[in-house]
């Protein structure tokens, strides 16, 4: 199946099973924002406590903060977005179509690397155990030439990226004879930078009102929070702020889904520090992080950090965790090193003391901060495509299923009644009242089993509870896994350790 099939089963997949629906639907929709189902609400509230467990639960020296989406306009100001919260756009005069030019260059260096990845697997199959990737890496002419293509379009695309030199982001669109996506045209207008804030009003007469800002990010009712939340909690540093919440961006494009939405949410968490220690920092959070990803058992081959081009107005060290989504590996998560530069400048505008007092040291500063920033939409998409698959199964026939993580999983368990009648829908739902005070659960008892398992692989539910004529007898029931397709017979103690055992965590 090529990588498009597959992304188009991923969205249709979400909508058919409740997940995601396309946003104002009945009215054609809205481009690039999302409405999600009775489904995908719970997969993100889960994706949300996973990482809220692992970031303030577990960590004594990081606490949350639940700030507004509006700020003062002097907030955007004094961050920077208002004057360099811009992508490069370019239009195709073609197809009329609008893109960013930096992530069309970036789609150009992926299909380069997607060649070698290819002249890779051809290898090791002909070579077998004796294949040596470094050496193939080094000797093998054709990849060679693919690699310094890549180094070579690297230099001048981070040259022109932080001289923000938009002629030379043009010239190697030229260059390499990059062709709209859709129309095959090269037909390029010049580069123009657009800012992505979402504007609005506050106050009711239009003489009173007050222009302001959708956020677009929500890093900085942290910075803004600051002190408030440093001196009530008495945290000394290092210390961490973490924040859930939604994000507006008026992105150029927006043709993947929920990985680039108009509206999305964002976890983030800043650490505050002292200055001069922001290496360590930055090298402990990128372990970290990678091990909370790692955590969900999803494949290492998935993740990869990529360093930044160029860096943002604020960061002096900054890379992405990136994953491997249907479409190749883009960014899920980002990890800054982000100086003083929020802090000293909300200083500078609001004219508040931001600074953290030493009281060891007898000394005051502003606070150094790194920053981990990850989407909620992005994690679901990256959770949800490398889930689904489709699998023949012994007897030739096909299932599709979707393999949650269980602990990130809507349902954990499906209570089944073999068949509708004999008392069997009793015992199912007294098991499924005693269940249901601790774990999701869902109660099924239309269709043939098999009909009933294929739904709730199809759902992502790890385990399914069927209650038969024997159930009556004994108190045992058969436990099925998702995964495996095994089936157990337990009785109820045994039924809670195996479901506690599926559901364990281990960050
Ligand atoms: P990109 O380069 O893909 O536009 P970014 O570098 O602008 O992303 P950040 O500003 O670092 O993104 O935002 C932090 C995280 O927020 C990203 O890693 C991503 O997971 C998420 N995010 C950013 N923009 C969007 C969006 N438009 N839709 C969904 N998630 C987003």
């Amino acid at each position: 199946m090529s990588q498009e099939e597959k992304f188009k089963k991923v969205i249709s997949h979400a909508k058919e099973y409740g997940f995601v629906f396309q946003s104002s639907e009945i009215y054609d929709g809205l481009s690039a924002v999302y409405d999600y189902g009775q489904n995908g609400l719970e997969l993100k509230n889960n994706i949300k406590s996973y990482w809220w467990k692992a970031m303030v639960q577990l960590n004594e020296n990081i606490v949350g903060l639940d700030s507004s989406i509006l700020m003062h306009p002097k907030v955007w100001k004094a961050s920077g977005h208002v004057d360099a919260f811009n992508d490069p756009l370019i239009d195709n005069k073609d197809s009329k179509k609008r893109y960013r030019a930096d992530v069309l260059i970036e789609d150009y260096i992926a299909k380069i690397e997607s060649k070698v990845q290819k002249e890779i697997l051809k290898a090791k199959k002909r070579f077998g155990d004796k294949f040596d990737k470094d050496e193939f890496l080094s000797t093998n002419n054709r990849v060679v030439q693919y690699q310094d293509k890549i180094k070579s379009i690297h230099l001048s695309f981070s040259n022109a990226l932080e001289k923000d030199d938009l002629l030379a982001l043009k010239k190697i669109i030229d260059d390499l004879e990059i062709a709209c996506p859709i129309s095959g045209s090269k037909n390029w207008t010049e580069i123009k930078q657009f800012n992505l804030m979402f504007g609005t009003k506050l106050g009711a007469s239009s003489d009173s009102s007050m222009d302001l800002y959708l956020r677009p990010e929500t890093a900085q009712g942290i910075f803004v929070n600051f002190l408030n939340v440093q001196k009530t909690s008495r945290l000394k540093i290092p210390f961490g702020i973490a924040q859930i919440g939604k994000a507006f961006r008026n992105e150029i494009v927006a043709r993947q889904f929920i990985f680039r939405m108009r509206e999305f949410e964002q976890m983030e968490m800043q650490f505050f520090i002292k200055p001069g220690t922001q290496k360590e920092w930055y090298e402990k959070w990128k372990e970290k992080r990678m091990k909370w990803h790692l955590s969900l058992g999803i494949e290492k081959e998935n993740y990869r950090f990529h360093d930044h081009e160029k860096l943002a107005h604020y960061a002096d060290a900054a890379c992405d965790i990136e994953f491997n989504f249907p479409f190749g590996f883009k960014e899920l998560e980002g990890i800054h090193s982000r100086t003083d530069f929020d802090l000293a400048n909300h200083e500078k505008f609001s004219s508040k003391k931001l600074r953290y007092y030493d009281t060891q040291n007898n000394e005051s500063y502003i606070p150094y901060v790194l920053e981990t920033s990850i989407g909620v939409d992005r994690m679901f998409l990256a959770v949800f495509s490398n889930s689904l698959c489709e699998e023949k199964l012994e007897d030739n026939s096909s299932r599709i299923v979707l393999k949650l993580p269980p602990i990130l999983a809507p349902i954990k368990v499906a209570v089944l009644p073999l068949i509708k009648k004999d008392g069997l829908p009793k015992v199912a739902r007294e098991l499924l009242d005693k269940l249901k005070l601790k774990y999701p659960v869902s109660y099924d008892e239309k269709d043939a089993i098999g009909r009933r398992y294929r739904r709730q692989d199809a759902l992502g539910t790890p385990l399914c509870i069927t209650i038969d004529h024997q159930s009556k007898d004994d108190n045992t029931f058969t436990l099925r896994d998702r995964d495996s397709m095994t089936q157990v017979r337990l009785n109820e103690k045994e039924l809670i350790k195996e479901i506690e055992s599926k559901l364990l965590v281990k960050f």
